[in-house]
Order: structure tokens, then C-alpha cells, then sequence
């Protein structure tokens, strides 16, 4: 049977590259978006091209009520949920001191509870199936911390720690929960970086040369795939050798 997979964040970067993968293996893919919705169709265009069926569904993560009606609609439109890859994900940058309440909570409710409502939603499928893979994007960030993005890293180590608790707590049911942690991909993202900063990340980088989107999502593909049935509770760390 055709597997479906979900990807938070699919309308750009990581997320479409992902969503294009998981095509070509041959999965449906639920295309979830927050406010691109052409983006997010030129992602559902480029999935249907590797003739899998796809859709876009416009949800913001941080909205439970909208993350249930989106599940909902996954499991109409397709029957099954076998892959989920959270991967939405924004950064409110600053220091510390000039760190505001509102771009704190911004940032730990999209990464990290974002996580949490589609985890929850769609575990309950996948242990009635006694099967599926949940894979969440990390970063290095939540791995060595940096400065100026306490609550980016704060919200990544949040995600590391909640990936090995649901690899204990449902591994029992044949699902796999592991975690993928990029570290500087060539995106949205990270094209607001200053060249001064992009350079001092360059010079960390032992392979010298920034990620493509579809580095990532080639991970994302293997531990999304049969050939990781064994493999829970990780961090894949893909970030050409910077963090080590
Ligand atoms: P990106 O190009 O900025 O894309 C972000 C994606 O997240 C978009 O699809 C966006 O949807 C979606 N999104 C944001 N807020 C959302 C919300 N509230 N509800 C639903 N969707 C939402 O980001 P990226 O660089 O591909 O990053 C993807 C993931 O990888 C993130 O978790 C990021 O933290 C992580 N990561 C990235 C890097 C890097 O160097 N780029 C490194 C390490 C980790 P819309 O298009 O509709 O706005």
C-alpha cells in the first residue's frame, strides 16, 4: 500500500526538499503551510510530478485546534499516516538582555510545541497501525548552543530531549522517533545571515562548502525508509563535519 507522509513546513527550503524526497520513494505527501500557499503548491506540483498524490494544508503548528482538523483532513484524503517530519521552524533572533517575551514564546511554540501538537496527533494513528517514523528537525544550535539564539537553541535541545522520550515511550508500537540536525543550509533562513557571518560559518566547516536543502532531506529520506527500521532515539547530525 502507498505510504503518506506529513511535512510541517513544506512549502520552501528543507521542508519542500523533503516533501520532493519522500515523493520519489514513492509516498503521498501532506504539504503543511503557514502563509505561502503558492509556495506550498509548487511543492505539491513538484511531489504529484514523481506520480504520487499530494496536498498543501494551510496550518499554523502552533494551533491545536488546526493541527487535529489538518490530521483530520490527512487521514480522509489518504487513509494512513506512516511518516511525519516536523520540520516548521522560524528563528526571532537577539541578546539576552534585548530578547523580548513575545519572540521567546514565538519561537518555543513553533519549534518546539508545533512538534508536540503534530507528535501527539499523529502517534495516536500510527500506534493503532504498529508502525511509522517521526522525524524532527533539530540543529547544531541545540546541540553546542550560540549566542544571540538562546531561544532557537532552547526550542532545538527541547526537540532533541523530546525525540529520545517518544523513542522510549513508542518504540514498543514499531515506531521510530529520531532527529535530524542541519547545521548551515542554504535557505530563507539563512540568506538574512551578514556575509561576515556566513564566512565565520564557512571556516567551520571541515567539507567547505555550505548544505543544500536536498543534503538534509536525503537524510530525512534514509530515516524515513525501511532501511532505518532498527535506528531510534538518534540525532543525525548533517552539517558537513562542523559540529564534532
Ligand atoms: P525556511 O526556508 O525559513 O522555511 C520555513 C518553513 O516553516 C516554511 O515552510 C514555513 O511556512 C514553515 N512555517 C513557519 N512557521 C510556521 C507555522 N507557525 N506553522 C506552519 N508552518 C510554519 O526554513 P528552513 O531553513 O528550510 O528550515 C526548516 C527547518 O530546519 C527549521 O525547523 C529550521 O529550524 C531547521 N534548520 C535550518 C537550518 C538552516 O541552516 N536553514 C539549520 C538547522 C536547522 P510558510 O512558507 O507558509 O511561511
Amino acid at each position: 500500500m502507498t505510504k503518506t507522509a506529513i511535512v510541517t513546513g513544506g512549502s520552501r527550503g528543507i521542508g519542500r526538499a523533503t516533501a520532493i524526497e519522500l515523493s520519489k520513494m514513492g509516498m503521498n505527501v501532506a504539504v503543511i503551510y503557514h502563509g505561502n500557499q503558492d509556495k506550498a503548491n509548487e511543492t505539491v506540483d513538484a511531489c504529484k510530478e514523481n506520480g504520487v498524490e499530494a496536498i498543501a494544508i494551510q496550518c499554523d503548528v502552533k494551533d491545536n485546534t488546526a493541527v487535529s482538523v489538518a490530521i483530520e483532513n490527512v487521514q480522509e484524503t489518504f487513509g494512513s499516516i506512516d511518516v511525519l517530519v516536523n520540520n516548521a521552524g522560524v528563528t526571532k533572533d537577539g541578546l539576552l538582555l534585548r530578547m523580548s517575551e513575545e519572540d521567546f514564546d514565538t519561537v518555543i511554540d513553533t519549534n518546539l510545541k508545533g512538534c508536540f501538537f503534530f507528535s501527539k496527533a499523529c502517534a495516536a494513528v500510527m500506534m493503532k497501525q504498529r508502525s511509522g517514523k517521526i522525524i524532527n528537525i533539530a540543529s547544531v544550535v541545540g546541540i553546542s548552543g550560540n549566542a544571540g539564539q538562546a531561544n532557537y537553541a532552547a526550542s532545538k535541545a527541547g526537540i532533541i530531549g523530546f525525540t529520545k522520550s517518544l523513542a522510549k515511550e513508542l518504540g514498543s508500537r514499531g515506531i521510530c522517533v529520531n532527529a535530524v540536525a542541519p547545521g548551515f543550509v542554504e535557505t530563507d533562513m539563512t540568506e538574512v545571515l551578514s556575509d561576515k557571518v556566513k564566512e565565520a560559518l564557512m571556516n567551520n566547516i571541515p567539507l567547505k562548502r555550505t548544505a543544500k536543502p536536498e543534503d538534509i532531506a536525503n537524510a530525512i529520506g534514509f530515516l524515513a525508509s525501511e532501511k532505518a527500521d532498527y535506528i531510534t532515539g538518534q540525532v543525525l547530525t548533517v552539517d558537513g563535519g562542523m559540529c564534532m
